[in-house]
């Protein structure tokens, strides 16, 4: 048996729900809509890169204080798609990973070894990564002094993989490997510098959640996706692709919105999580 719910959300996190200035919900209202829209049975994923431990902590901790429905159908997908769980009243489920994507250990030694020696004062290594590399923003640096040492990092992890003889790609670079392949990428986000497999994405992501929901007969007349990269609209796409309507929600239009064949919406006047907020407060208030 199949159940059609009126919407259902794909929501990035670090943007729409939490703040990128500080890191974590700031905003009260987006944990208890979620736990309305969740009661009420919209399916939601959260399709993150973050790891499982960071939404654990920040996100799934606090569903999970606030009561989060026994019959809300809610899944995480961490690391662009390189692990997954459900989440449930008791918290996160048993997590998956996805092996065949994940970073080699020595190239993940070399990669996180240059930032803790030389670019410590700028950046942190993510510890709780299982399938990527994440170097974050230090908290107490200005993001221009960032920008200027993520610059000068990403030039020297290209270096180094390109020594070791991986294929990767950075920016309009790529060095293949000995089979021509090019098989990693180093990604910049605005509070971080990814190494990772160019297989992981967001519309990977979604495919994940989208397979999830459909398992245990949940769909929706139409998804919306949100986020503030441009990445994020890959999670729209997943959903074109099967033929479902979607509208994607861009919470930082400034950073210059796609054309895509689906609608594209924004908050106009707010951006962020202010963005997010506004959205998930006008989705309980359409609920049937
Ligand atoms: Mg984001």
């Amino acid at each position: 048996m199949t159940t059609t719910a009126p919407f259902g959300l794909l929501l990035d996190v670090d943007g729409p729900i939490a703040s990128p200035i500080e890191r974590r919900i700031a905003i009260d209202s987006i944990l208890d809509d979620l736990l309305t829209l969740g009661a009420a049975g919209i399916p939601i994923a959260f399709i993150t890169g973050r790891s499982d431990a960071f939404m654990r902590e920040q996100v799934i901790a606090r569903l999970v204080a606030g009561g989060l429905d026994a019959r809300a159908h809610v899944f995480g997908v961490f690391e662009k798609g390189g692990c997954w769980a459900p989440v449930t009243p008791q918290g996160l489920g048993a997590l998956e990973i996805d092996e065949a994507l994940a970073i080699p250990d020595a190239v993940r030694l070399a990669v996180e070894g240059l930032a803790r020696e030389r670019f410590a004062d700028t950046m942190f290594v993510d510890e709780a990564k299982h399938v990527m590399i994440s170097l974050e923003a230090s908290t107490d640096v200005t993001p221009a002094e960032y920008q200027e040492a993520q610059s000068r990092y990403q030039d020297e992890v290209f270096a180094l993989m390109s020594g070791l003889e991986l294929g990767v790609r950075y920016g309009d670079r790529e060095h293949p490997d000995a089979d021509g392949e090019v098989p990693w990428r180093i990604d910049p986000t605005i509070i971080s510098t990814d190494v990772e497999s160019v297989h992981l994405d967001k519309d990977r992501g979604a495919d994940r959640a989208l397979d999830w929901f459909a398992a245990r007969g949940i769909t929706a007349e139409r998804w919306w996706s949100a986020g503030d990269s441009r990445s994020d609209y890959l999670m729209a796409d997943a959903v074109h692709a099967r033929g479902i309507p979607v509208t994607h929600l861009d919470v930082r239009p400034a950073d210059g919105m796609l054309e895509r064949p689906f609608e594209v919406a924004t908050e106009p006047g707010l951006v962020n999580d202010a963005a997010g907020a506004a959205f998930l407060r006008r989705k309980v208030s359409e609920l049937p």
